[in-house]
């Protein structure tokens, strides 16, 4: 059976990038192992999916190689897909800093990316495995067009192009493998390490027991890592957890950390604690505890008086300078390095992937080897929380599917 594009992997980039060549005319067979069909879809954003960002742009994506996604986030932007999204009557709301989700269900978009395929008459084999994945020799393919052979569980088939759409490797009980990466080492491409981002941290066992009664509590920070140019820093909500901690600030920061490294939490970003302290302690009568509660979950004030051992019920007045020196640099300049993450089980998205430096960022096809591409997660291309990681698998699978031609 031939077939001019084979997309391995209906998530996401892969279901979009079929219909999109579908509707050119192409005939597409795609493929992927899992019972059921995007399931990451299903699930994201719990469970409204985020599906783009209203203020895409370069900035919000991390790779060894940051030109590499500029050309296909300009030639398809989240205002194309959203007006997709309109096309198919889906209902949405922005939600925070222009990230925009489903009023009413992720499967609304499942259901939308299915509709664009049957309109490009694009045929699923699922669940069904590539076994193997070979390329023919230059003699073969002239009568044919065909440059891959795939031996896969449903039969064997040519194709004149081959997509790998297999996705990163978070949560792998829903269907996630590293097959996308092997088959690119195969074929000789280098892969940017991958590793889990978007995910939450954890600490040593004895240095969070302090923290641990805090698992639950939610509150605006600012956290950054790094120094000078590598710096991040983000303005989000935290979430305290029995383990460590997590929330979009985390999640965020996540993506930039490194082993090792340390993070610098401000608990109180809107405030400039120690002149509001000392102020206090001139004018107020209030006891200590009272006094940062005003500024602070209570549950939160109590652990850090009791971390450094100062009485909650000291009048302010009475207070030793030096004591809210301390107390105003730990609560506004946290530094605590992190023991690990909670890793693939937990994140969101895969930090890494094919190194781009050997694909072509006008349509993903490798340098390697013509013909073959690679879209959304798998390529070394990771954006933030919010919406960024569906605007790439939107926006790569289109960069490549304008390019490919019937033959
Ligand atoms: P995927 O959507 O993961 O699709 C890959 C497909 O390949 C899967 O269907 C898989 O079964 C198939 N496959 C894998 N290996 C094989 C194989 N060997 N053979 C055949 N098929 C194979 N991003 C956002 O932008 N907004 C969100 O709200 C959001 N929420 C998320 C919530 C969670 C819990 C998670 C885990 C991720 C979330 N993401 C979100 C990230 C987003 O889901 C991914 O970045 C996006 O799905 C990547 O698209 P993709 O097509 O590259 O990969």
């Amino acid at each position: 059976m031939h077939f001019d594009l084979v997309i391995i992997g209906a998530g996401a980039a892969g279901l979009f990038c079929a219909g999109q060549a579908g509707q050119r005319g192409l005939k597409v067979l795609l493929i992927d192992h899992a019972e059921r069909v995007a399931e990451k879809i299903r699930i994201s954003g719990g469970g409204r999916c985020n599906f783009t960002n209203r203020d895409v742009g370069p900035a919000n994506f991390l790779s060894d190689n940051p030109a590499f996604c500029r050309s296909a986030l300009a030639r398809y932007s989240s205002q194309d897909f959203i007006a997709l999204v309109q096309k198919h009557g889906i209902a949405f709301h922005e939600k925070h800093k222009g990230q925009l989700f489903c009023d009413d269900s992720s499967d609304q978009i499942i259901q939308m990316l299915l509709k664009e395929c049957a309109a490009g008459g694009v045929e699923r084999w699922q669940p069904c495995s590539v076994q193997e994945l070979q390329t023919l020799s230059a003699e073969s393919t002239e009568a044919s067009a065909a440059r891959f052979e795939l031996h896969t569980t449903r039969g064997q088939v040519r194709a004149h192009s081959v997509v790998v759409a297999t996705g990163g490797l978070p949560v792998p009980k829903i269907g996630a493998t590293d097959w996308g990466l092997r088959l690119a080492k195969r074929f000789g491409h280098a892969i940017v390490e991958p590793r889990p981002a978007l995910v939450p941290l954890t600490f040593d066992e004895q240095a969070w027991a302090p923290f641990s009664a805090l698992a639950g509590l939610s509150l605006p920070v600012a956290v950054s890592t790094g120094q000078g140019k590598v710096k991040a820093r983000f303005l989000e909500d935290l979430l305290f957890t029995h383990r460590g901690l997590s929330g979009p600030a985390i999640l965020q920061i996540s993506s930039f950390w490194t082993e090792g490294q340390a993070l610098q939490i401000d608990l109180a970003p809107e405030h400039k604690l120690l002149p509001l302290l000392q102020s206090a302690k001139r004018e107020s009568k209030r006891q200590l505890g009272n006094e940062l509660a005003s500024l602070f979950p209570q549950r939160l004030a109590q652990a850090w008086l009791e971390r450094l051992g100062l009485a909650s019920q000291r009048p302010m007045p009475e207070c030793k300078d030096k004591d809210l020196q301390n107390l105003a640099q730990q609560l506004q300049a946290w530094s605590l390095i992190p023991n690990g993450s909670e890793g693939w089980r937990k994140a969101e998205v895969m930090r890494g992937g094919v190194d781009t430096r050997e694909l072509n960022s006008q349509n993903m096809e490798s340098k390697r080897v013509p013909g073959l591409y690679f879209i959304g997660e798998v390529v070394d291309v990771t954006g933030w929380l919010g919406g960024y990681n569906f605007q790439w698998a939107w926006a790569s699978a289109a960069a490549c599917a304008r390019s490919l031609h019937a033959n």
